[in-house]
């Protein structure tokens, strides 16, 4: 049966694992380090030999909390760890301890803007598991193994399906992307794994509200491979059933060099893997003063940041979300106001010099040489009117590699604003001399020439004139 021209609608859920920053491993006492020499950070709980027993890690729970709580889920007071079981070599114990029919937290939400549209994504459940080892393939035809992963805490956090189009799963990562680093529970770096994306589609005829057959996509490492992917994997699934096909369930992989899906395998049900409760581990209790310790940990987070950015500062929208995007780099700019009490100039000077820096040297802002009272007191020298905001640049890249005050910086590059009338008339006479031209057609009307001859006293003194006072003399002499 031809199906060509009946409309599809994508219905879409995400499954992200986070790699939580605690110090150890979820079950044992094993640093949860990263870049160690291969099968060095191990024990016999990890390992999963026979006997040896695991205990949770609080400081993990306590940070799964502080993610539940900071996206409005319910936190289950008891809830239950439960084993996955599955044949692989990368799970030393053959099977993962995760948690199943009994999350430690359900319900929730993420709220982000599409420009105008403010969209909200319902949430499942987050619930805690441990990570599985990494396996290292074509090592001389040989596969190795390096346990050191093994067991280290992962959140796994699940959208409903009710995210419409590959761009709201993007926005949808990003927001809760920069969540995850607000509250320091996971760096969030998706080309290295510690942020990990799955996605499930299918799609549902227009009218429709029974949801159609779902495939995954494993493998997503970047913003735009999870809107590659899944506008790939919307067209093959509309073409497949405009042609009258069924979708089969699958799990794709995203090659990101050649942009197209590679199968990986015929997808499991759940109940393959016969989860039952952990028996090596008590029922999770979270009580009402654990919550409230979290809760107090939660800082400001990063929508509210932005939108206080507007009310407060005046900025507009894009600026307050690129400076609201990292905690410590909005701290910065506040640090900075606070000094300056310029608050749009200030996210100027921020957004120009120091991203920019930041862009070019990969550098964190921590290690930036420039700290808020450097930069205040560079821009308190640019409003004073001493030097001119390109010369005020000229003066934040030198102070990039040394301590120098901004002052003398000034000083040593000779950058002091030149404001003598005498000094700026003999600029401003040698150009009338060698421009003729524009002079007459100045005095004949064209009064916007004034720009380019401003633009000229500029060039000759090398950026230094100060542009009100030559502005005066350029006039007096042509009008
Ligand atoms: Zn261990």
């Amino acid at each position: 049966m031809m199906a060509a021209g009946r409309e599809y609608i994508p219905v879409i859920g995400l499954e992200v694992h986070a790699q939580l920053l605690t110090r150890t491993k979820m079950f044992c006492r094993c640093p949860a380090e990263f870049g160690a020499e291969p099968n060095t950070l191990v024990c016999p709980v990890c390992l999963g030999l026979p006997g040896a027993l695991p205990s949770v890690n609080r400081e993990a729970v306590s940070m799964a909390v502080r993610i539940g709580l900071a996206l409005g889920c319910s936190i289950e007071r008891e809830s239950v760890f439960a084993r996955k079981n599955y044949f692989y070599p990368d799970a030393p114990r053959n099977y993962q301890i995760s948690m199943y029919d009994r999350p430690l937290c359900s319900g929730g939400s993420l709220l982000f803007e599409d420009g105008e549209e403010e969209v909200t994504v319902g949430l499942e459940r987050i619930h805690l598991e441990e990570d599985a080892g990494k396996l290292l393939h074509g090592q001389g035809g040989h596969s190795l193994i390096d346990f050191n992963r093994c067991g280290v805490p992962l959140v796994e956090i699940v959208t409903l399906p009710v995210i419409r189009t590959p761009r709201h799963a993007s926005l949808y990562l990003r927001r809760l992307r920069q969540i995850l680093r607000y509250l320091e529970i996971c760096d969030g770096n998706l080309e290295e794994g510690s942020l990990r994306v799955d996605v499930n589609i299918s799609l549902r005829e227009k009218g429709d509200e029974t949801l159609g057959t779902r495939t995954e996509i494993k493998n997503l490492n970047s913003f735009k491979a999870v809107e590659a992917g899944l506008e790939t994997e919307i067209e093959r699934q509309r073409k497949e059933l405009q042609a009258g096909e069924k979708i089969i369930q699958v799990t794709n992989l995203w090659d990101a060099k050649e942009k197209k899906l590679v199968l990986m395998r015929l997808k499991e049900g759940a109940h393959d893997y016969r989860y039952f409760p952990e028996p090596d581990l008590p029922v999770l209790i979270v009580d009402d003063d654990w919550i409230t310790d979290e809760k107090a940990k939660i800082p400001e987070l990063p929508l509210a940041r932005e939108r206080r950015f507007q009310r407060e500062y005046g900025l507009s929208v894009y600026d307050a979300g690129v400076l609201a995007a990292e905690s410590d780099i909005a701290d910065y700019y506040e640090e900075t106001i606070k000094l300056t009490g310029e608050p749009k100039i200030t996210a100027n000077w921020v957004m120009r010099e120091v991203l920019r820096e930041l862009k070019s040297g990969g550098g964190e802002i921590a290690g930036l040489r420039v700290r808020p009272e450097r930069l205040a007191d560079l821009i308190a020298i640019v409003l004073e009117g001493g030097i001119t905001t390109s010369a005020g640049a000229t003066v934040f890249a030198a102070m990039l590699d040394s301590d120098e005050s901004a002052k003398d910086i000034v000083k040593r590059l000779g950058l002091e604003l030149l404001s003598d009338e005498g000094e700026l008339g003999t600029i401003v006479g040698a150009i009338i001399a060698s421009h003729s031209d524009e002079v007459a057609r100045y005095r004949g009307g064209k009064k916007e020439l004034m720009k380019f001859f401003i633009g000229q006293v500029m060039k000759e003194s090398g950026g230094k004139a100060d542009p009100g006072i030559a502005g005066d003399i350029l006039r007096k002499r042509l009008d």
